[in-house]
This record gives structure tokens, sequence and C-alpha cells, in this order.
């Protein structure tokens, strides 16, 4: 059985959350699996060519997975946090939801000019959330060229979108 299929086995889909038609890939089922989450993490860490100075996760589930990743690669995490969280000066991006939108943010001096920046989260789906994560990184001065996420929804376009914009995607279960 190759990583991909025993991480896929390890991910649940619960119907119709947070609203009906909606199939939501929970992964707390792969995060109670002790080897499941080795396996994850290191194989996210095989599919990167680094090295990176900061390892970005967008919250909430991106959390889990960047400073697992950052202990491995030898790099710092930046926090990219729902706006008003975050307690010193931040510089924000909106993104577009399916109805209105949303903001995401992070500290304005969280990233030296130039830092070699990876960009974490649990899914990409439309690409929505990754991709105003690199303009506001890249706003700040990062280098990012690189995302890795745990699932890709394909069908959504989110990871065609996100090379579109020079970055290099990687997942474990497509
Ligand atoms: P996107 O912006 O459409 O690519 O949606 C990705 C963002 O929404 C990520 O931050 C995910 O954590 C979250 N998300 C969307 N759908 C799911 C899901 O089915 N399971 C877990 N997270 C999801």
């Amino acid at each position: 059985m190759t990583a991909s299929d025993r991480l896929r086995g390890l991910i649940r889909t619960i119907p119709d959350f947070p609203k009906p038609g909606i199939h939501f890939r929970d992964i707390t089922t792969l995060l109670l699996d002790a080897e499941g989450l080795r396996l994850a993490v290191d194989t996210m860490a095989g599919q990167l060519t680094g090295p990176f100075d900061l390892v970005a996760g967008i919250e909430a589930r991106g959390f889990v997975f960047a400073p697992a990743l950052a202990l491995k690669l030898g790099a710092g995490v930046l926090l990219i946090r729902k706006d008003g969280k975050l307690p010193g000066a931040t510089i924000a991006e909106d993104y577009a939801l399916e109805y209105g939108t949303d903001r995401i943010a992070m500290h304005a001096d969280a990233c030296a000019p130039g830092a070699r920046v990876l960009l974490v989260d649990d899914l990409i789906a439309t690409g929505g959330t990754a991709r105003a994560a690199v303009r506001l990184l890249r706003k700040a001065g990062a280098h990012v060229t690189q995302a890795a996420f745990v699932i890709d929804l394909p069908d959504l376009g989110g990871a065609a979108a996100l090379r579109g914009d020079g970055i290099a995607v990687s997942s474990l279960v497509a």
C-alpha cells in the first residue's frame, strides 16, 4: 500500500458539514494516529526542495503541520491568521468566498525581505485562501515558491491556480 493510500484511509469525510451539500475532509482522525501523523509529516517534508527560513501555517489546521515541518526543515514558524487575532502591527489580504470576502493577516515584521518561506495548510480547494496567503507573504517581501498540503481537491482548481502564481504545489492525497 502506498503512503498516499494509507493516509487516505486515515482521513474521513463528514457529509453535510458545515452546511448541506459540503463533504468535509476531516484530518482529526489522521492526527490521532501516531504512525499516520509521522508518515504524513515525513512524506510532506520529502516532497520539498529547501532550504527554507520559515514555514508559514494558515489558521487553523495549517498550524498543526507547520511546526512539525519547521522542526524537520530547520526553519521557524510564521502564523497566518484570521484578521484581528494577532497582537502586533499587521498587514492583511482579502480574498473572495462563495458569498462575500474574508481577510487573513500576518505580523508586518514577521519576515525579513527575501526570506525563503514555505506555505502549509491541511487542504487546498479553490485556492482562494492559499493564493491570498502567497500575496500576503510576497507583500511582506518573502520569497515564496512552494506550498504543501495534506489534501488537494483538484477538481476545484486551487492547485492549478497556485501553480499559475509561480508556486510548486505538493500534496499527500488528491
Ligand atoms: P480554499 O480557499 O477554497 O482552497 O479552501 C481551503 C481552506 O478552507 C483551507 O484553509 C482549509 O483548511 C479549509 N477547508 C475547505 N474545505 C475543507 C475540508 O473539506 N476540510 C478541511 N478544511 C477545509
